[in-house]
């Protein structure tokens, strides 16, 4: 299956494409922890994508399109994939479509992820995630590693994203509603949206999403 999620920053994106990911046997690719990745690594690119990150701002196009895309060509995605925070855009949105039209393939589905300003805003304050990938993700009191500060999943240390204080989380927002929105229309004119509530415990989001995507995939 090709599937992209949708939904606010601190929705759960992250959070269900690890488990649904699993579940559906597909990669789970985001462009978030892909930039993380590099500017763990001190790479050009993630010099570059720091700058946007730290200001709340999307990474320019270019340089995110073409990320996302050599991922995209790895052997392990040919069967499928799971984006998670691309696109993010309508132009990249159009690239998408542009780069699965040539491979000859499609979407199956865009899952929209919705839930309160006021509940990702608790979401993402609590939020920590792992220094040896940023995939590893934790809640102060949502999700408690089973020894603070440590990593469940690998023993690194855990830390609060800088783009999660508030300023930016105001800024990420504001960028998520202005740019982002629209490709929900943009695939509801293509019949892919399937939207389901984001609140409520981890698991039964999860539940959620694999029956509404079971029920898309019936449909068609
Ligand atoms: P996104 O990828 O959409 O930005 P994350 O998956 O990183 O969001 O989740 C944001 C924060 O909310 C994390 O700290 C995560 O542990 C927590 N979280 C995710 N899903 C839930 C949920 N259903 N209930 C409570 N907290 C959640
Ligand atoms: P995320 O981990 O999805 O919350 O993304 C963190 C930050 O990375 C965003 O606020 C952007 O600055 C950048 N980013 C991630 N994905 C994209 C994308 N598709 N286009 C542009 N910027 C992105």
């Amino acid at each position: 299956m090709r599937i992209v999620l949708v939904g606010p920053p601190g929705a759960g994106k992250g959070t269900q494409a690890t488990r649904l990911a699993e579940q559906l046997r597909v990669p789970h690719i985001s462009t978030g922890d892909l930039f993380r990745a590099n500017i763990s690594r001190q790479t050009e690119l993630g010099k570059l994508a720091k700058s946007y990150m730290d200001a709340g701002n999307l990474v320019p196009d270019e340089v995110t399109i073409a990320m996302a895309k050599d991922r995209m060509e790895q052997p392990d995605a040919e069967g499928g994939f799971l984006l998670d925070g691309f696109p993010r855009n309508v132009s990249q949105a159009e690239a998408l479509d542009e780069l699965l039209t040539t491979e000859g393939m499609k979407l199956d589905a865009v899952l929209d992820l919705e839930a309160p300003e006021e509940e990702v805003v608790k979401r993402i304050a609590g939020r920590r995630i792992c220094r040896n990938d940023s995939a590893h993700v934790f809640h102060e009191t949502y999700k408690q590693p089973a020894k603070a500060g440590v990593c469940d999943v690998c023993g690194g240390e855990l830390y609060q994203r800088d783009d999660d204080s508030e300023d930016t989380v105001r800024k990420r927002l504001e960028v998520y509603h202005t740019q982002t929105e629209p490709i929900i229309d943009y695939y509801k004119a293509q019949g892919l949206v399937v939207t389901i509530s984001a609140l409520g415990p981890v698991d039964e989001v999860t539940k959620r999403a694999l029956e509404a995507l079971k029920r898309e995939d019936d449909g068609r």
